[in-house]
C-alpha cells in the first residue's frame, strides 16, 4: 500500500560512521524482514511500517539543499531505496540523477537487484554499495524477507555491479541461526561475484518484537558469525566482524 506525502526536507544529518546525510526517498518498506527494527528507529508503529510513504516532492527539495550541503550522501539509511515501489515511482532513480549531476558521492544499501537498473548513473559516480544478504537458501529467505528479491537475485545484480567497476561490500546482517550450515555456501557464492569485502552483524533485538523470531526457532547465532569470518578469510575476503566500526575505512577523506 503506497501513500503519497510531501517531505519538508530531503536530507538529514546523519548519525551513521562515514554517511554525513541521509537521503530516503521512502519510508515504510515493502520487503517485510522479520528482523526490521526500522520502525523502532523512525518511531513508527510496525503495523504501518509496509505502508510505504512515498516523498513525491523528494528530488526537488534535494537539488535546492544541496548546495548547502557537503560529504557523503547516505541514501537509503532507514528503508530500502530500491523496494518495489521503486519500479512505479522512480524517486531514488530521480535524486540519483541529480547527485550525479552535481559530482556528489554517495552510499548506498540495499537489498535489491532493482539497483542494476540504474548502473549507467553509477558506472560515472562516485558511489559504493552496500548489498545485504542473510542467506542463501531461497526457503531461508521466504521466511524471513518475505517481500525482498531472492539471493540469488541480489548475487546476481552484486556480480553486475562488481562487473561494472562499482566499489561493493556485502553485509550480512543479521547473522542469525537460520546460516548455520550454510556459511560456506554463501561465501562461495559471494565470492564468485568478485565482491571481496564482508562484514556480518548480529541480531539487533533492541527494536524488534521477539516473539516472531521465536515462533520460528530463529536467534542470535555468534556461532556462525565465528563461521563467515573463519571461511571467508580461506576464501580470500575480507571479513570485518563490526560493520558499524569498519564503516569509516570505508570513505577515507
Ligand atoms: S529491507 Fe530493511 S527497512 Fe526494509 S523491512 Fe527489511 S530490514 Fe526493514
Amino acid at each position: 500500500m503506497y501513500e503519497t506525502i510531501e517531505c519538508k526536507r530531503a536530507l538529514s544529518p546523519s548519525g551513521l560512521p562515514g554517511v554525513d546525510y541521509a537521503l530516503n526517498p521512502y519510508t515504510g518498506c515493502e520487503h517485510g524482514c522479520i528482523y526490521c527494527y526500522a520502525p523502532g528507529v523512525t518511531h513508527t508503529d510496525l503495523r504501518t511500517w509496509r505502508v510505504v510513504r512515498v516523498k513525491r516532492n523528494i528530488p526537488g527539495r534535494l537539488a535546492r539543499e544541496l548546495p548547502a550541503v557537503e560529504g557523503v550522501i547516505g541514501l537509503g539509511t532507514v528503508t530500502d531505496p530500491y523496494q518495489y515501489a521503486e519500479r512505479k515511482f522512480r524517486l531514488t532513480q530521480m535524486c540519483l540523477e541529480i547527485l550525479h549531476e552535481r559530482n556528489r558521492r554517495v552510499h548506498i544499501h540495499t537489498k535489491s537487484d532493482l539497483i542494476l537498473r540504474d548502473l549507467d548513473l553509477l558506472m560515472d559516480m562516485d558511489v559504493r554499495v552496500g548489498m545485504t544478504i542473510t542467506n542463501i537458501d531461497d526457503r531461508v529467505s521466504r521466511m524471513t524477507e518475505p517481500g525482498a528479491p531472492l539471493p540469488r537475485d541480489r548475487l546476481k545484480a552484486l556480480k553486475g555491479l562488481v562487473d561494472a567497476g562499482i566499489d561493493c561490500y556485502v553485509l550480512i546482517a543479521p547473522v542469525m541461526s537460520s546460516l548455520e550450515g550454510r556459511e560456506r555456501r554463501l561465501l562461495e557464492a559471494v565470492a564468485e561475484t568478485g565482491a571481496r569485502s564482508v562484514f556480518s552483524d548480529p541480531l539487533n533485538l533492541s527494536n524488534v518484537d521477539p516473539s516472531r523470531l521465536e515462533r520460528m526457532g530463529i536467534r542470535s547465532s555468534p556461532l556462525a558469525r565465528l563461521r563467515i569470518g573463519e571461511i571467508g578469510r580461506e576464501l580470500g575476503l575480507d571479513v570485518s566482524e563490526s560493520f558499524e566500526n569498519r564503516l569509516p575505512d570505508l570513505w577515507p577523506s
